[in-house]
């Protein structure tokens, strides 16, 4: 697997939290995160149908701008009843586009939408869910590589818990009975689907 060859890589995203967690995980191997938005580069429209494609459509973009490797991520939830929904549509159900004022993201809206949908199914329909991760780098060069992660467990009703963002207070991984929202943010991001694929492009990038 080629590796990433730059002690500089560009952080496809214009998102300072997203920005300072890779920067954090990829400092011990001497990896120097510099974020997209800082060099001025385009958001690219997020058009494709998988996690896959728009994580690669990010990080080609970034690496193509730039001139650098670039890593970038995609990430959603998917129920198994829904088919996969929201899927790469996880952040848009949230959208509050039909609100007069502000727009925003209301995620008990969107918490509330799966819900409604899963219910509508009847009493008996599964539970299950898996959140998503993909990691894509991609060199200027034009090639690629992409690090798949997923955390599997149940949805739950009504929410429970304070800490953590998005459908965690939802999400009640496998092997746990508290919901992501309740459990310590350290074990989160031992057992998360972004720590799975992170695992897989360390082994992949640093340790073989
Ligand atoms: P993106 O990866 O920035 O496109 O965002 C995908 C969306 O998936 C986020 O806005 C969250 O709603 C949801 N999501 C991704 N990871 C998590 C998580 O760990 N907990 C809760 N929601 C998540």
């Amino acid at each position: 697997m080629r590796k990433i060859g730059s002690t500089k890589i560009v952080i496809a995203t214009h998102n300072a939290g997203k920005l300072k967690e890779i920067s954090a995980l990829l400092a011990p191997y001497g990896v120097e995160c510099l974020s997209a938005g800082s060099l001025g580069l385009p958001e690219p429209a997020e058009t494709g149908q998988t996690f896959v494609a728009n994580a690669l459509i990010k990080a080609r973009a970034a690496a193509e701008a730039s001139g650098l490797p670039a890593l970038a991520d995609d990430s959603g939830l998917s129920v198994a009843a829904l088919d996969g929904r929201p899927g790469v549509y996880t952040a848009d159900w949230a959208e509050r586009q039909w609100f007069e004022g502000e727009p925003g993201r209301d995620w008990f809206m969107a918490v509330g939408k799966v819900e409604g949908m899963l219910q509508a199914k009847g009493a008996d329909a599964s539970r299950e869910a898996w959140f998503s991760c993909v990691l894509a780098l991609a060199w200027p060069d034009g090639e690629h590589a992409v690090y798949e992660g997923r955390v599997d467990g149940t949805l739950t009703w009504p929410p429970r818990g304070s800490v953590g963002f998005g459908y965690d207070p939802v999400f009640v991984p496998v092997g746990h009975d508290r919901t992501f929202a309740e459990i310590d943010p350290a074990e989160k991001h031992r057992i998360s689907h972004r720590a799975d694929a992170f695992a897989k492009l360390v082994a992949d990038q640093f340790e073989s």
